[in-house]
């Protein structure tokens, strides 16, 4: 009888895309347990990989001494306890069968990133060596590490030795998930003892004087950090005399690396809820209380106190001993947002979030997995939080489009919300002001139970009132700046009253490119078919989509005129204009420029916060959460740049950015107004937004839903194939669509096979098909074949995608 695993190792294709089994040596077999992490040798031998460990069985000698092939051995193991437990490796299942993904990156992904297998190549002798060569090449060692090999520039005849099979290749895995250690200092001796120390020193000892001095002062049981020593004056060298003469000790300790050391959070209590926030409490409650894995819709306009719900919940949830999730976008994981969690639940919060460092995420993981902390508040991928005993799981903002993983896994958290929800029989929470129409069709069915709060929870407040301005009647008017008349009266009244603006500029679906005056020539990216796009931060032209990177030319490098210009309003340009216009204002700007250093949003809104400035310009980034109540101007310099995207779902988006960034102005006693300039102020989008009617939008949005046969009366799945070559990609993409022709139902709809709208990226061509369905029973079979069946076509070039409900649809 021998033990063995099946593992699940770090390759991700089809071929090896199931659990490999291994031989558990002896004297792991003790440790070994499902769920950890494993180095197992794979291929040839020299490879070595990191794995999953599936499950364990128990096998007979016969059954072993049975197989075609040996059965390999796992060569350690590179956990303690398991990584993943029975619900999250369950988990993964799902996550495999919904989004087509290979099982190795299910796994990883539920990971912090520290966690996934670094590995590093060595060169090993394997055969006789000449003496004076192996001197020369491997200093008389067996191995040399392959970045040693590189720097010394020996790699060349390395490979050339390989070929004569005298070296060979090996692979070791790393595990890079390190634990922060403190060092800490401690007195050995009381006081008398140190003062007996201190009649040996010779005179003149004046730091070890001081040490003594010091370590009297504290006593016994004080531990001072050796970083806090040092600040104190005492070097290295003196605190290991120290040590050295017995007075006192080194102590290491683990210590969780925490993003918010210098942040204190006063303490808040529940507030006293008005009767809808009781009523949904109440409701979330009864399903928290009778173990039901109800899902429930939080539909509250902005500033309704849909968050003040969500503590309250949480708090009871806590209460029973349950722990509770709360999913945020990343944009509206804001400094104010942690704060209001972790000014109610203090130390059980640990905040997930992707501006964290790897190490600072490892160790909010690791609070999570010990159980210290028993809420989570994070991004997307703080659904995989490993809690145990889940009591609650809430997704605010659930209409955003980033809940959508946008590469393999295309998972979307709401699916995992709601499978998790269902393993611990407990209530999800979809909250916003402005639901994806999928959510509220399935709440107008039942599916989900609706729970509205129509008011604002400051009393005090009010919607603000809302104005669309024709900026075609400014052009005509002669008025071409980015701020139309209005808007620019506004600013200077608010200016005047000493109180705030925000202004928001669009970027979805608009970028700023140069152009050449004379020839129109626009500067095309070499790998993709798109063109540049302008950043004046790096003063260079940059490619979206593969990070392309040149110098702005001062030629045209087309006709070599020199009238090359920028066009497209970026925030920059916007900002010098606000200048020009308002030399007195005092303007904070936040977009990607802005806020690429670590903490950089977090000032920006602090300093808004304490009126450092007036004028808030951003991108998106501003549209969500914020909560200032001095501000009382909102405007949107272009409303409808993303009306004229391709994309059934750009009105959606509109009205919901357009809702949201409204919802920043008037949140205390002072009344709130919002601009929005527009191109289409009759578009219903721009008009249902400033009627602030999500009903009415809801409404009519299904209507062109139903119309053009899209979701939520279809469900949707994209097929992507890419390739080098543009004949390649398109030929699979007719093989497939005739696959889909043949096993599909005549109800559903194939929308292509047609080139992507960017059809090189990369250089690499992308053809698409986009499936409708209502219902396919055996959808999963056909492309599970599909994927199957251009696996040959795989291995020469091709790359096959699939996305069921893609976010983007152009
Ligand atoms: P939402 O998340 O729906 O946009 P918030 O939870 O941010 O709304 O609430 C808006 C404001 O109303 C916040 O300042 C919050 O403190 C306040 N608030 C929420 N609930 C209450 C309540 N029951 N009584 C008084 N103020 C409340
Ligand atoms: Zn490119």
């Amino acid at each position: 009888m021998r033990k063995a695993a099946q593992v699940i190792v770090d390759v991700p294709t089809m071929q090896t895309d199931q659990p490999f089994t291994y031989l558990i040596p002896f004297n792991l077999e003790q440790q070994l347990t499902i769920g950890m992490r494993v180095e197992v040798p794979f291929g040839n031998g020299n490879r070595h990989l990191q794995g999953f460990v599936l499950a364990i069985d128990e096998v007979s000698d016969e059954v072993i001494a049975a197989q075609k092939f040996e059965w390999k051995e796992i060569l350690s193991v590179l956990d303690l306890k398991p990584v993943l437990n029975t619900e999250l490796l369950e988990l993964a299942d799902y996550m495999k069968e919904k989004t087509f993904a290979f099982k190795i990156t299910c796994l990883q992904t539920m990971l912090p990133s520290v966690m996934r297998a670094d590995y590093s190549k060595y060169i090993y002798l394997t055969d006789e060596l000449e003496e004076t060569m192996q001197d020369e090449l491997f200093y008389g060692l067996d191995e040399i590490a392959w970045e040693d090999a590189v720097a010394r520039n020996i790699l060349p005849q390395l490979l050339q030795l390989r070929k004569q099979q005298k070296v060979d290749i090996r692979y070791e895995v790393n595990t890079r998930n390190r634990v922060k250690i403190i060092r800490y200092v401690q007195a050995l001796k009381n006081v008398e003892q140190l003062e007996e120390a201190r009649m040996e020193l010779r005179k003149g000892s004046q730091k070890k004087e001081q040490l003594i001095n010091y370590l009297q002062q504290v006593g016994l049981e004080k531990m001072t950090t050796v970083k806090e020593m040092k600040e104190l004056g005492f070097s290295t060298a003196v605190l290991n005399d120290g040590a050295n003469r017995q007075w006192l000790t080194f102590i290491e300790a683990e210590a969780y690396r925490d993003p918010f050391a210098d942040h204190t959070f006063e303490k808040t209590t529940a507030l006293a809820l008005n009767d809808e926030q009781q009523n949904a409490v109440n409701n979330i409650l009864d399903s928290v209380n009778q173990a039901v894995s109800q899902t429930y819709l939080l539909e509250g306009i902005t500033g309704s106190g849909k968050t003040e719900v969500y503590l309250q919940v949480i708090a009871e949830v806590l209460n029973q001993g349950k722990t509770a999730m709360m999913l945020v976008p990343e944009i509206s994981l804001t400094p104010q947002m942690v704060h209001r969690f972790k000014s109610r639940f203090g130390e059980q919060v640990a905040v997930m979030h992707s501006a964290l460092s790897q190490g600072e995420k490892y160790d909010e993981w690791r609070k999570i997995e010990r159980g210290e902390a028993q809420v989570v508040v994070g991004v997307r991928s703080a659904i995989f939080s490993p809690l145990e005993n889940l009591g609650v799981v809430i997704i605010d903002e659930e209409h955003e489009a980033s809940y959508k993983q946008e590469e393999t896994p295309r998972y979307h958290a709401r699916d995992l919300a709601i499978w998790r929800a269902a393993y611990h029989n407990c209530p999800v929470v979809l909250g916003s002001a402005t639901p994806s129409l999928e959510t509220r069709a399935r709440a107008q069915k039942n599916v989900y139970k609706r729970l509205v709060l129509s008011k604002r929870a400051n009393q005090t407040a009010t919607l603000p009132t809302i104005d669309v301005v024709d900026m075609r009647e400014e052009i005509q008017n002669k008025n071409t700046s980015s701020f139309s008349i209005a808007l620019q009266e506004k600013i200077q009244d608010r200016l005047a009253k000493k109180e705030q603006s925000v202004l928001l500029l669009n970027r979805r679906g608009y970028s700023s490119f140069v152009m050449c005056r004379d020839c129109g020539y626009v500067l095309p990216c070499p790998n993709c078919d798109i063109s540049l796009t302008l950043h004046m931060d790096t003063k260079t032209m940059k490619c979206h989509y593969c990070g392309h990177e040149e110098r702005i030319p001062y030629h045209c490098p087309n006709c070599s005129g020199d009238k090359i210009r920028y066009y497209g309003t970026g925030t920059q340009k916007v900002e010098e204009e606000l200048k020009a216009l308002f030399p007195e204002s005092r303007v904070l700007r936040m977009d990607v420029d802005t806020t690429r250093r670590k903490g950089a949003h977090e000032k920006i809104l602090t300093a808004f916060g304490n009126h450092e400035a007036d004028i808030l310009l951003g991108t998106q980034m501003i549209a969500k959460g914020l909560d200032f109540p001095n501000v009382t101007l909102v405007g949107v310099l272009n409303a409808d740049t993303a009306l004229n995207l391709p994309d059934f779902r750009s009105s959606e988006r509109t009205f919901q950015l357009l809702t949201q960034v409204s919802g920043r102005a008037g949140r205390a006693e002072k009344p709130g107004e919002v601009i929005i300039q527009s191109f289409n102020p009759e578009h219903y989008a721009i008009q249902l937004a400033k009627a602030q009617d999500y009903e009415d939008f809801y409404q009519k949005e299904m209507y062109v839903r139903h119309r053009g046969d899209y979701p939520p009366f279809y469900f949707t799945v994209q097929i992507t194939a890419s390739h080098p070559e543009e004949n390649q990609a398109a030929k699979q993409m007719f093989e497939i669509v005739k696959e889909l022709k043949a096993g599909l139902s005549d109800q559903s709809i194939l929308l292509g096979p047609t080139p992507n709208a960017i059809m090189r990226v990369n250089n690499r061509y992308f053809y698409q098909v986009i499936i409708k369905y209502k219902n396919e029973p055996n959808l999963q079979n056909i492309l599970k074949k599909i994927l199957t069946d251009t696996q040959r076509a795989t291995a020469h070039g091709l790359k096959l995608s699939i996305d069921a409900e893609p976010m983007n649809f152009i």
